[in-house]
């Protein structure tokens, strides 16, 4: 049986890979510090023999004991604010974090993949972003602690394919949504159905004229699931090229849920990016892959998921507490 270890397993993304390579048939193990992620995530896999969860930072030191065929190095908080609140920490995981990750696949001689972002080409000046476009990131700005640490964990991860022919991949991945995203974690598509269904206005910052390109998470998964098991070493765009105004997504959420809420607008922060779409000329080319869910599906399905979740989690505004990993 394959063996894999994947880090960040109780976010977002994590916890959906975790199930994946479950239903593949892999023994999963999931490595998480709980900074942003949340064990309800995993709760419907503890107690199967195929998987194994370890509470650990991976900044920190890493070790698992037997065999590893693959890693999976997705932990990183991934939501401004998030960042924002824990920049030092968020700087350690991509960095200190990916190379003991790199250090550990090489002793067990697994193949391990990188979760880096489309962040990585800050604020474009190329329309749509191609792998070989070098970015336009600010390093000292609030969104520096992400962006750098990124780019870093990108290249000290090559430098490990081309110095110690480490087995490596590398997926910029594009804005991701769907079920399990953390109510209150500041990124726009909970924050948007989290105040349609508290009957808040949606908070539009800036003018709402600002492009994404939202990405269903299954197709996310599949898409990461291909590049593993394929043979490319540089980096691929791993992301849904449907672009849209945030303004125009605002319409659509307050379409889908309903609400007779309006919307309002508030400062944009700073360096936030004005355009992002990806150009996945290499990933369908490659892998073969290219996103099959539509937006109005993808966003019915995360909105039932949203809807299921119990009330109080819904008014619970506070954001997380980081208070004890402030001091590590
Ligand atoms: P998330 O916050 O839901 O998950 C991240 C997980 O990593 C959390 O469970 C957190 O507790 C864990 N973690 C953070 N620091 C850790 C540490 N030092 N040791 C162990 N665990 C730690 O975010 P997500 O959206 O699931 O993102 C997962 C990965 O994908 C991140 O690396 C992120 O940069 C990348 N990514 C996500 C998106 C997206 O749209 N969701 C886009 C680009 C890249
Ligand atoms: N955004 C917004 N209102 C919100 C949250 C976010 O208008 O309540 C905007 C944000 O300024 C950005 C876009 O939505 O232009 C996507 O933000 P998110 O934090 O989801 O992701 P990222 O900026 O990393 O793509």
């Amino acid at each position: 049986m394959p063996r894999v270890l994947i880090t960040g397993a109780a976010g977002f993304l994590g916890s959906h890979l975790c199930d994946r390579f479950m239903a593949e048939g892999f023994e999963v193990l999931g490595m998480d510090n709980l900074i942003t992620g949340n064990m309800e995530n995993l709760e419907h896999l503890l107690g199967n023999p195929n998987f194994t969860f370890y509470n650990n930072d991976v900044s920190n030191f890493v070790h698992v004991s037997g065999k590893l065929d693959y890693i999976l190095h997705f932990a990183s908080p991934a939501s401004p604010i998030d960042y924002l609140k824990i920049p030092i920490q968020t700087l350690k995981v991509s960095s200190l974090g990916t190379h003991n990750l790199l250090g550990l696949a090489l002793n067990k001689k697994a193949r391990i993949l990188v979760a880096s972002t489309s962040e990585i080409y800050g604020d474009p000046k190329v329309h749509p972003q191609t792998e070989d476009y070098f970015g336009n990131v600010n390093p000292v700005g609030p969104r520096g602690v992400y962006d750098e640490a990124k780019r870093f964990m990108e290249s000290m991860t090559m430098a490990y394919h081309t110095y110690h022919g480490l087995e490596t991949r590398i997926a910029r991945i594009f804005n991701t949504y769907g079920p399990r995203m953390r109510l209150n974690d500041g990124r726009v598509l909970p924050a948007f159905i989290g105040q349609a269904l508290r009957g808040e206005d949606l908070t539009i910052f800036g003018d709402g004229s600002q492009t994404r390109s939202f990405c269903y998470v299954d197709d996310l998964v599949e898409g990461i699931y291909r590049l593993l098991l394929s043979d490319h070493a540089q980096p691929v765009n791993i992301g849904n090229p449907n672009e849209i105004t945030i303004g125009e997504f605002a319409e659509e959420i307050i379409k889908l849920t309903g609400t007779s809420q309006k919307v309002i607008y508030q400062p944009r922060p700073v360096d936030d990016p004005m355009q992002r779409k990806p150009d996945i000329t290499k990933a369908k080319e490659l892998l073969d892959w290219q996103p099959e869910v539509l937006r109005a599906e993808g966003l019915k399905k995360t909105y039932e998921w949203f809807q299921s979740l119990p009330e109080e989690k819904l008014y619970r505004k506070e954001h997380r507490d980081f208070a004890d990993f402030r001091r590590k």
